[in-house]
């Protein structure tokens, strides 16, 4: 769509294999935006897409070089990739945590090192993180997780501070549950799946898990000029869960 909102903008999504990711892509490209998918699976359905690995800094700056050489320089960063390993507090090694931080902290600032100095020099960008409502609600059987989201909240009020008088704005994404692989592959560990689901369902005040196209939509807002005031939020999107 030519005329859409995102017209002549270049998007820079990360996770866009699966879930969440893959539904910003295709929302996006809907809105007329050039969309450049990383991931380190392969990505179907992007103008553009490379595949890294986000905890290694050297492959993450080729592959962002790869997407700019194709699309031009990148206008909006989408960080959806994100690991949810289960473990308790005391659960799990200092391997288990580093790895946890090194996707979903360090992957959002690998790729904002990458991206943000071209925004900031050309006044125009928009950084949306997806973290998560665990980073508020703690879950014991989440917690190299829910530290690691809480952690990517901070940096993101830190930057959106900084980058502000640049005109580059910085918000947070918070979701509940959003029917994925990942969510998915939790109901799995379960005893009874099924049931998993229907429990998880009914923390829901809006009675339904949320979609993949809902989270597309609110990162849309987010990084399109309708939104061109607002910077360093943290929007819920969690069907009433954090009002129970
Ligand atoms: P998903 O597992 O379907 O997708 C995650 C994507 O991240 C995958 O394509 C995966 O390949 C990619 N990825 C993982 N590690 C990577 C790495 N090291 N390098 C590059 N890519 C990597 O999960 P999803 O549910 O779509 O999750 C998207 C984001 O939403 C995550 O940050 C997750 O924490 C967050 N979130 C999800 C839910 C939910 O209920 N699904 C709830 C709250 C927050």
């Amino acid at each position: 769509m030519a005329d859409g909102v995102m017209h002549g903008e270049v998007v820079l999504v990360s996770g866009a294999a699966s879930g969440i990711g893959a539904a910003v892509v295709q929302r996006l490209r809907a809105e007329g935006a050039r969309v450049a998918a990383l991931d380190r699976q392969p990505v179907d359905g992007a103008d553009a897409s490379a595949q890294a690995d986000l905890r290694a800094g050297e492959a993450v700056a080729q592959a962002v070089g790869q997407l700019v050489s194709a699309l031009g320089p990148v206008t909006s960063l989408v960080h959806c990739a994100g690991v949810c390993p289960a473990g308790g507090t005391l659960d799990d090694d200092d391997a288990l945590w580093l790895d946890t931080y090194s996707v979903n902290v360090l992957g959002a600032l690998r790729l904002m090192r990458q991206v943000v100095p071209g925004m900031r020099a050309r006044r125009h960008g928009a950084v949306v993180l997806v973290s998560s409502i665990n980073a508020r609600f703690a879950t014991p059987t989440l917690a190299a997780y829910a530290a690691s989201k809480a952690a990517l909240e901070e940096m993101a009020r830190t930057a959106a501070l900084e980058f502000a008088p640049d005109n580059v704005r910085v918000n947070v994404i918070a979701p509940a549950s959003v029917d994925t692989p990942m969510l998915q592959a939790s109901f799995a560990r379960a005893d009874d799946p099924d049931a998993a689901r229907a429990r998880n369902v009914q923390r829901h005040p809006l009675g339904r898990l949320g979609t993949p196209g809902d989270a597309a939509e609110l990162a849309l807002f987010l990084v399109s000029p309708r939104s061109g005031w607002i910077t360093g939020g943290t929007f819920p999107l969690d069907g009433g869960a954090g009002v129970t």
